[in-house]
């Protein structure tokens, strides 16, 4: 293996430092803990199992966590009160409505009903425009952690070819909108795009956002590259009965080529949660008029 691997369980343990850092600042100029609203409808287990752990780690960081359980059965009218009573707590920055929601409501209008700057997931179709025209607003934390690793690795990223795997609006299109403002010279690829391992081929960053087991191939890596895997999937183990997690980016071959890799577990995974605390802080100080170097963090 050549790669050096990207520790994005150590990266974002530093981070959730720095925030905490923050967060006892923030305590003793507000008068109060920066807060963070978490909504869940249902009883999916994996999200569940998010919630739990996004709990956890906003009291971890000395912030205030409101979690607000509601059962499958919950109306799309009640979901849309209870968010717009948090959008008028004064104790609450940061609303995350976990999804998926069940099938009855619909999730685009409970995201719309979110207050913007409450929007700590960077999914409101306002953020979504600030992204787009440079404006400061909330970005995904999935794709901000994937540029934060990036950076971290590569130092300036002007001027590298990157190709983006995946075009939804949780991982790819933001993960393309923040490369461009990062001056890359980026393409989207997709399920119709055609010669995939070519257009890999090309880039000096990776990006894989698919979901599908172990696709990208060692071989349509560019020399060199660094690559960062989103993937998330879940396949059978070598023991019967047990399973394993894998990206979308077959390691073994891939980290025998780029400079670079992100593995998983323990790569882009742990970012999302510290980068919805980061969001969180940064929502507090905005909400609360207190200035804070964004930057820097
Ligand atoms: P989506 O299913 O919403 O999007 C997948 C994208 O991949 C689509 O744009 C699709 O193209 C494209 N695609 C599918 N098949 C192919 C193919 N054969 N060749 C090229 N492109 C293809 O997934 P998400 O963006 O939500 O998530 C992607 C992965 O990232 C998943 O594994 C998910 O679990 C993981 N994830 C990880 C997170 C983390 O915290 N680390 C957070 C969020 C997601 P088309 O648009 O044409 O259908």
């Amino acid at each position: 293996m050549s790669a050096s691997i990207i520790d994005g369980k150590a990266f974002a343990a530093g981070l959730r430092e720095r925030i905490g850092v923050l967060a006892s600042a923030f305590e003793a100029a507000a008068g109060r803990k920066a807060g963070l609203a978490v909504v869940l409808v249902g009883e999916d287990p994996a999200s569940q199992v998010y919630v739990r752990n996004k709990g956890k780690q906003t009291i971890a960081c000395g912030m205030e966590s409101f979690e607000h359980k509601l059962p499958a059965e919950t109306s799309e009218a009640d979901l849309l009160a209870l968010v717009e009573t948090l959008n008028a707590d004064p104790a609450v920055d940061g609303i995350l409505v976990q999804l998926p929601l069940p099938a009855h409501m619909n999730e685009q209008k409970v995201i719309a009903t979110i207050n913007p700057d409450k929007d700590v997931d960077g999914f409101h179709v306002v953020n979504v425009g600030r992204l787009a025209t440079g404006l400061p607003g909330f970005v995904p934390c999935t794709p901000l952690g994937c540029v934060m690793l990036l950076k971290d690795q590569l130092g300036s990223l002007s001027g590298l070819d990157a190709v983006v795997i995946g075009r939804s609006n949780i991982v790819g299109k933001p993960m393309a909108q923040l490369l461009i403002a990062e001056s890359c010279t980026v393409t989207v690829a997709h399920s119709r795009t055609r010669d995939l391992p070519d257009v890999v081929r090309r880039a000096d960053i990776v990006v894989a956002a698919v979901g599908r087991p172990e696709m990208v191939k060692g071989e349509w890596i560019k020399p060199g590259a660094t690559v960062i895997d989103v993937g998330i999937n879940r396949v059978a183990g070598a023991q019967e009965g047990k399973s394993r997690l894998v990206g979308d980016v077959d390691f073994a071959s891939a980290s025998t080529v780029a400079g670079a890799i992100t593995p998983v577990p323990g790569g882009v995974g742990p970012m999302t949660i510290a980068v919805l605390l980061r969001n969180t802080i940064v929502a507090a100080h905005r909400n609360a008029g207190i200035a804070l170097d964004e930057s820097a963090i």
